[in-house]
Order: C-alpha cells, then structure tokens, then sequence
C-alpha cells in the first residue's frame, strides 16, 4: 500500500480528553480485581545497596570531548538513564525526556526515588538544539530538568512536545515549544533540512489526579538529511508501529523502552516488555536501537536487571544480531554508523 493511501490511525478527542485508538489498550487504572492482583503480585526487583549497584549497573563520567566534537558522518549517543537520552546527527544535538532529578513525582519527597545518579548535570551538557518530549508523566517532563534546561539554554533550544502539553511548557519558562498532534511535522526552525514528526504509541497521560488523558502522548521521528532517528517514549504494543515503519522506515537508530512491565497484567497496555520491544524494533524498521527505560528508577517489580538479559534472549530466538539492539551504561557515549549507508 502507497503511504499516502495508508489510513493513519489517529488518537480519539472526546469530552475534552484524549483516548487510545488500539483494541490492545485497556484501562488497567482504577481496575479494583487488577488492583488487587497488583497488590498481591510479587515484588522481584531486589535492588541492592549502593555498593553492589556500583558492580551491575556503573555509572560512567561522560565522555564531554566526544560530546563537544560529534562525529560528522555518524550518530552519536549518550544514555542518560530511564528514558533520558542525547543523540547527535546530521549536526543536530537532540535531547529527549530529560529527567536528571532524584525522584519523579510532583515532590521531591514521595514518589519513586533514582537508585542509580545522573552521569553529569545539566550544566554539563553540550551544545543543544532541540529537546522532544514524549508525555507529561513525571518520569518523562520533570520540571527541575525543565528549569534547569530553561536557565542554561533559553531561548537557544525548541522544545517539540504532544498536543495538550505547550501550555505547560510556556508556563514552565520554555521560549520556543512546537506541539504537534499524531503524524504532524515541523522544520527545525533554521534546519528546513530536518524534519520533526510525532507519531502514535500506545500509553495515558496525567500529572495530577485531575487532569487525567487531558493531553497527548507520543513517539517522535527526527528524519535529517542522512539519518533518521525514532524515540518510542513509552509505550505499550499497538497497531501504530507498523504504520510508522511504513511512513518512515527504514530508521538508522531507535529508543525503545525494555523496562516497567511486571506484573504484566497491570503494565502491558502502557509498557512493553523486551519480547514486545523486539517487536516494536521490527515494525519501525530500525538498523540499530537502545533500550531505555530501566535500570534507574524503580516503577515496577521485575527484577531490576531483567530486562536487558529478558532482551538478549528474545534477540537470540529472532536470530538478531546482539548488536543491533544494545544497552549501554549510564553516561556511556556511543557511536554508530559505520553500517549505516547514508
Ligand atoms: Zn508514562
Ligand atoms: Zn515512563
């Protein structure tokens, strides 16, 4: 089928919220009998003292030479931890759900608390140009990274956010916000050579008890002149991914979620699981992804280093090459691209 003849599958707006268009999301929130299997679930994440976190999951100093100077032809990249990552291409330095604070809640004293630290602070970043937000849970658009992303750049970055969250943003100091609804795209202002898009994926939005699916979620799509680049944000398995494959596809790298998903039953219409992931990283047609979305805050109860291994074996089983769907350590700046044909 011709992508232009290909009906997108759009997000449902109706009394003033948005709903998921998938017959694969089903509201698991405010479920009482799913409640209370959560409840009686077992908790397998047995996060360790600092000690030991320091052996499994380091933490490792930035390499801000290679930050400072990109490779020309290459992608390069920097996992942050959870979902925050840095990806520098085609002379683009693009930061998605930066989240650098200790805990994501609208507190800093309650909520889920960071068992592994930030590799640098704010301050510490490089040149940037565009940060892309994929939805307002507080995991995702945290707002002392929001600040301190605010008081160091200004008006020198474009914030790209989901309908329903510019109003935030503005309020929260950001200069330049671009919102943008399923299968919308914008130029970087100044780059008409690259092209921003957000694209569908499964999963809710909310900050506070009130304001529950007021706003969207997405994935987003940066395309440059020579390559391409496909942030999940978080999500649940949908329909959309094949679509974004087909529009977009075939994308050089990918951020796709591998964490958050026990017990499933609570978790599968909001997150992935890494057999799921695999499937998203076929849909969307990627050369290389990272997983994210783990090893940093503890939002659910599989084991805290399940989902690379968990990921691993689904790759081995689809006769993946190990390297195509990688993780890195926290701080970890790589580089790919030798594969990649521009
Ligand atoms: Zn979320
Ligand atoms: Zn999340």
């Amino acid at each position: 089928m011709d992508n232009t003849e290909e009906d997108l599958i759009r997000p449902i707006f109706k009394n003033g919220g948005y709903q998921n268009p998938f017959d694969t999301y089903e509201d698991t929130l405010g479920q009482g009998p799913l409640m209370l299997k959560l409840t009686r679930s077992e908790d397998h994440s047995n996060i360790p003292n600092q000690r030991e976190l320091d052996k499994t999951l380091p933490v490792e100093t930035p390499d801000f030479q290679k930050l400072k100077n990109p490779p020309e032809s290459d992608i390069q990249i920097m996992w942050i931890g959870h979902a925050s990552v840095l990806v520098q291409m085609d002379g683009l330095t693009i930061l998605a759900d930066p989240m650098f604070s200790d805990r994501c809640f609208p507190v800093q004293f309650l909520g889920p608390k960071r068992y592994r630290p930030p590799p640098c602070k704010i301050k510490d970043l490089p040149h940037l140009d565009a940060i892309i937000i994929s939805h307002n849970h507080y995991d995702h658009l945290d707002p002392g990274s929001v600040k301190s992303l605010n008081s160091k750049y200004d008006d020198k970055i474009t914030w790209f956010v989901a309908s329903g969250t510019k109003e935030w943003m503005i309020n929260a100091g950001c200069k330049n916000v671009v919102e943008l609804s399923w299968w919308e795209e914008a130029e970087f202002p100044g780059r008409p050579d690259f092209k921003f898009a957000s694209v569908p994926c499964q999963h809710r939005c909310e900050r506070t008890l009130w304001d529950s699916m007021k706003a969207l979620w997405c994935s987003w799509i940066v395309k440059g002149p020579r390559h391409s680049f496909y942030f999940a944000g978080d999500t649940g398995y949908c329909s959309g991914f094949k679509q974004i494959g087909r529009k977009y596809g075939p994308i050089d790298f990918a951020a796709i979620p591998i964490g958050a998903y026990y017990p499933s039953l609570f978790m599968r219409s909001m997150h992935v699981d890494p057999e799921e992931a695999v499937k998203v990283y076929e849909d969307v047609k990627a050369r290389y992804a990272l997983g994210i979305h783990w090893g940093t805050f503890k939002l659910t109860q599989e084991f805290y280093l399940e989902p690379p291994v968990k990921l691993g074996e689904e790759l081995d089983k689809k006769k993946i090459d190990r390297e195509k769907f990688f993780t890195l350590r926290h701080g970890q700046v790589h580089t790919i691209g030798q594969h990649i044909p521009s």
